[in-house]
């Protein structure tokens, strides 16, 4: 086997609750389940591509953009980040048909359980795919907005009372929140909210819980980078998130190499 091409964040999809992993690498696609307990060879060979214009660029913003793109793009505007601060249900953005697409349409307001519980907002149309790149153990739906800002404000009230972002570290060595219910943790939160937020409460109650195809969990991580390595030569021996995990306990996040052009073999 061997590919080459720049490489975007892995496509998963969930069957029985256990998550498929797929790498895009120019035109092609990798399985990568089928590497876990095999030894992988990823060459950067030094080259970035923007993946919204293709420019060669030597740093990415906002995990694969050009500086050009990353200051005119709606979804590297800063509302995506930070959905609070989505302004396109007053007409605002920096394109408003796009806005009409993404920004304008439901939108949920989870609980996660990636190491302890998580608030997070993701369109609709991407549960459970959100939860997955974040590498979540179970995740509850929490509210269903109409828009991202109103999601952004519910995250917001529920910040008080719980992280809003993964601990990599805890998520990556499987050190997991244990007799943690989000059920109950969704009753709870309920209570930050104002009377005017809580119409949006979602009455979907399901809890989703995810698998990762991961052999053994390393005691602790260190993560890898391309920028300070050209070559990785290792056993992989599972993924989880968006992590490639290897055998000697060291991580490689893929989506922040989103664009970079690799080969592998
Ligand atoms: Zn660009």
């Amino acid at each position: 086997m061997k590919f080459a091409g720049n490489i975007l964040k892995m496509r998963t999809s969930l069957k029985n609750g256990l998550v498929d992993y797929f790498l895009p690498i120019g035109n092609d696609l990798i399985y990568v389940n089928e590497l876990i307990g095999k030894n992988i060879k990823l060459n950067y060979n030094g080259n970035i591509n923007c993946i919204n214009c293709g420019r060669k660029i030597s740093k990415t913003y906002f995990q694969g953009y050009c500086y050009n793109c990353f200051i005119s793009l709606p979804e590297t505007d800063e509302g995506i980040l930070r959905p609070e601060l989505c302004k396109a249900h007053l007409g605002i953005s920096r394109d408003m048909e796009w806005a009409k697409q993404n920004c304008l349409q439901p939108h949920y307001v989870y609980l996660a359980l990636s190491s302890d519980v998580k608030v997070g907002v993701t369109r609709a149309t991407q549960v459970p795919t959100r939860w997955i790149d974040q590498g979540a153990s179970q995740a509850i739906k929490f509210a269903q907005t109409p828009n991202r800002y109103i999601a952004g404000l519910i995250e917001v009230a529920l910040k008080k009372i719980m992280r809003d972002k993964t601990n990599w570290r805890k998520m990556l060595t499987n050190k997991i929140a244990t007799d943690v219910n989000l059920i109950f943790e969704k009753q709870k939160a309920v209570f930050s909210l104002s009377d005017e937020l809580r119409q949006y409460i979602e009455n979907d109650n399901d809890v989703t819980t995810i698998n990762y195809p991961v052999i053994k969990y390393p005691e602790k991580v260190k993560s890898l980078s391309f920028d300070k390595q050209s070559e990785i030569n290792k056993k992989l021996i599972g993924i989880k998130g968006q992590y490639l995990i290897f055998d000697d306990s060291m991580v490689l996040n893929i989506r922040k190499h989103n664009g970079y052009f690799v080969e592998v073999g």
